[in-house]
């Protein structure tokens, strides 16, 4: 008998199960590896296997995002982050690990709790009743994807992420950039969320700058799929650029780059006094509530990261942009959190139910630990009858928990990792220079004022 039921011993379960095991709740932590299966990606039965790289990115936590959720995540008491420091080798600002003594300190630590039991079995369906964490990451086993989706609604379990990058609103140059929709359609749709009817901004080419672009993009140096990702479909609407751009010259111009019904003011002249249509735009797209990350709509790729960032920022008006995601493809089971989630992780259509980890859509190793840590403790609240207090939005805990369940547009909900984009941004005053501060600052205030709610 146990009291809580976790579904996966990656990352987020192993996170989950620490907080409630050791505040003395019943565990049963479920893990298929050790029955002689694995995913194509794990290649030990050791839990919380790191299956790329042995880095868990910054550890500064006064200028970096992913650094301040390592510093708040320590502060709840992460066995992620304690693990991680036993297991530290040296990467200069970077907590990079030894994956196998990061793995073994999880699980000593784990099977010495006497109120876990670690079973080593697969599950295949959403169990009907009793309290579950459902943790089984970005390749979950296929019977258990069905049950998922069965429980979710097919068309918003994805098992392929197609991401589009993001980039900081703050760094899009607007005296070439413009806000406009197309045939300014939509206005009325805009004016009931806020907006004014000029919904995207748009960036313009002349057609020597479409062609140039072009032929960056055929030329760039992509990613490759990983053997097991080789036959990833390309959806209708989500084809890379890449492949749109090596179908014709034309394809890019009449899709996701199409220039009709977009006068740009800033070509006005006196006879074209509302401006002109440019012969190629690259379009962005509000991505959050708060309005600071933008999405460039219909970019997704698998063009390198850095040939992304040299690319892209020959998009007139994107020349300095900082992006706050990559574009990518993999193949990733994820839900669509913001429609399906309650602001506790909880399954709406079956609250016994929460999910944790990558998932529910956030993106990283870390992000993936935090996401199971706060599921644990929401869950160590519900087993003793407490109320829970979500961690502030001004934090990275709450930052991300506010993202995922209901601040991210759910209609281009894709895996986002902690960036400063997803925090309410301080007062305009904050210079440039000591914004990144400004957060961290302001974040570690308000952790200090919520950790004692947690007990
Ligand atoms: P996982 O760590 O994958 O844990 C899920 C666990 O559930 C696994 O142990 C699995 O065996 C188990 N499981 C699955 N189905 C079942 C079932 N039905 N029953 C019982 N157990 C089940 N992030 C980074 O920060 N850096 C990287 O370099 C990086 N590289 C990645 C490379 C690949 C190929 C992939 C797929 C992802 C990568 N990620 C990376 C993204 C992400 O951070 C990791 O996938 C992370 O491990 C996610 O944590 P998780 O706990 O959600 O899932």
């Amino acid at each position: 008998t146990h009291d809580i039921h976790i579904i996966g011993g990656g990352l987020a379960g192993t996170e989950a199960a620490w907080q409630l095991a050791r505040r003395g709740w019943r565990v049963r932590l479920s893990e298929m590896r050790g029955t002689g299966e694995r995913s194509p990606a794990h290649q030990t039965d050791g839990l919380a296997e790191l299956v790329c790289s042995n880095s868990l990115r910054s550890d500064d936590h006064e200028k970096n995002a992913v650094g301040l959720l390592h510093h708040e995540m320590r502060l709840c008491g992460s066995l992620i982050m304690a693990a991680a420091e036993k297991a530290r080798v040296p990467a200069g600002s970077a907590l990079a690990v030894d994956r196998e003594v990061f793995s073994a300190e999880i699980e000593a630590a784990l099977t010495a709790q006497p109120s876990l039991t670690l079973a080593r079995e697969r599950i295949d369906r959403l169990p009907e009743a009793g309290l579950t964490i459902v943790a089984t990451g970005p390749l979950t086993a296929e019977a258990l994807a069905q049950s998922i989706g069965a429980a979710t609604g097919a068309e918003s379990l994805a098992f392929f992420d197609a991401i589009a990058p993001i980039v900081y609103r703050d760094s899009i140059n607007m005296d070439i950039a413009w806000m406009a929709s197309r045939w300014d359609k939509g206005a009325e749709a805009s004016l009931a969320l806020g907006g004014d009817g000029r919904d995207y901004i748009n960036c313009p080419m002349t057609r020597d700058q479409y062609l140039a672009f072009r032929e960056e993009i055929l030329a760039g140096e992509k990613a490759v799929f990983k053997e097991w990702e080789a036959n990833t479909p390309y959806f209708d609407g989500c084809m890379p650029i890449e492949v749109m751009a090596e179908r014709g010259v034309e394809t890019l111009r009449f899709g996701p780059m199409k220039p009709v019904g977009l006068d740009n003011p800033h070509w006005a002249t006196p006879e074209h006094p509302n401006g002109r249509w440019p012969y190629a735009v690259v379009q962005l797209r509000q991505d959050n509530t708060l309005g600071t990350l933008w999405n460039m709509v219909g970019f997704q790729t698998k063009l390198k990261y850095g040939e992304q960032q040299r690319i892209f920022r020959t998009i007139p008006g994107l020349e300095n942009a900082e992006f706050a995601r990559f574009g990518g493809l993999h193949r990733n089971t994820f839900l669509n959190s913001p429609t399906l989630l309650d602001r506790q992780l909880r399954l709406k259509s079956a609250p016994h139910v929460r999910f944790a980890g990558q998932i529910t859509g956030c993106e990283g190793y870390v992000e993936s630990a935090a996401v199971g840590l706060l599921a644990g403790l929401m869950a160590a609240h519900e087993l003793g009858g407490r109320d829970w207090q979500s961690p502030p939005a001004t934090t990275a805990l709450g930052a991300l928990l506010a993202h995922i369940t209901g601040d991210a547009d759910a209609a281009s909900y894709q895996p986002m990792n902690i960036n400063f984009g997803l925090f309410p941004p301080p007062p305009e005053e904050v210079k440039k220079k000591q914004r990144k501060e400004a957060y961290t600052l302001r974040a570690k205030a308000a952790l200090a004022d919520w950790l004692p709610l947690l007990g």
